[in-house]
């Protein structure tokens, strides 16, 4: 089974000429990794470019964010429809920086249920800001994954990922530790198969926050995941190229 490496460029590179730059060395490492799928998320005003340019099969695109209306009068937004036709395949929904933004769970379920009707495939973010010792972050957890696919019918569920990103690892120094991570999956399922039966276990779920090429074999080998949402190390050419090597022969 190939492992999913979500590479979301968030606001960068500043000119597009950098990101053509870093799509070549993204294109060069997706040969390298013939286990890896990559999806690469650019800022949307890079994705069409960068996706006409694209002859090969080896790489998907996703956008960052998406309104769940088609079309209309929301200034400043895009549309699922608009992010389609652009050449995304994958959407990414409710990722904490979004969140932060004001983004808050019912948003995401009218973004997943958009997604699906426009048949992109929704990568809903999910994650607690911090943790304490009372466990109250399972609730906070459980809550985001109930109410972001409240709309999602089970026929539908197998086209959704779950990116699990706890906050407090999002641009931090130390990533989660795969052991707490496969804690988190076996939780993440759990709540699934309440929603869903059995095929709540056909879900996939990625870990994100602070990957790179030191941790990710690592997470991939023993945090229970389907795969990674990278931030940093993928708009970093070096890192990149760092990370999917240290995972190619997994
Ligand atoms: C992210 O933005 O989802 C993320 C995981 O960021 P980083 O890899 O930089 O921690």
């Amino acid at each position: 089974m190939k492992s999913l490496l979500v590479a979301n460029w968030k606001m960068n590179p500043p000119t597009f000429v950098e990101a053509k730059k870093l799509f070549e060395v993204t294109k060069k490492v997706a040969d390298l990794a013939k286990n890896v799928s990559i999806v690469v998320v650019p800022p949307t005003i890079f994705l069409r470019e960068l996706r006409t340019s694209y002859r090969g099969k080896r790489l998907a695109f996703g956008i960052q964010n998406a309104h769940a209306e088609p079309k209309g009068s929301f200034t400043g937004e895009t549309s699922m429809v608009q992010a389609k036709n652009a050449g995304a395949t994958y959407v990414i929904i409710g990722h904490a920086e979004r969140r932060a933004m004001g983004e808050i769970n019912d948003d995401t379920r009218k973004k997943v249920a958009a997604a699906l009707s426009f048949s992109l495939l929704p990568i809903l973010c999910i994650g607690e800001t911090t943790r304490t010792h009372e466990g109250e972050y399972l609730d906070v957890v459980k809550n985001q994954l109930k109410i972001g696919l409240a709309d999602v019918l089970v026929a539908k569920l197998p086209r959704v990922t779950i990116a699990y990103e706890p906050v407090w690892a999002i641009g931090a120094d130390v990533a989660m530790s795969p052991h707490d991570m496969h804690g988190m999956a076996i939780f993440i399922r759990k709540t699934l198969v309440e929603l869903y039966g059995e095929k709540g276990m056909t879900v996939k779920i990625l870990y994100g926050g602070a990957i790179d090429g030191t941790n990710a074999s690592d997470m991939l080998m023993h945090g229970d995941v389907a795969g990674l949402l990278v931030g940093r190390a993928s708009a970093d050419p070096e890192k990149l190229t760092a990370l999917v090597r240290s995972i190619k022969n997994l």
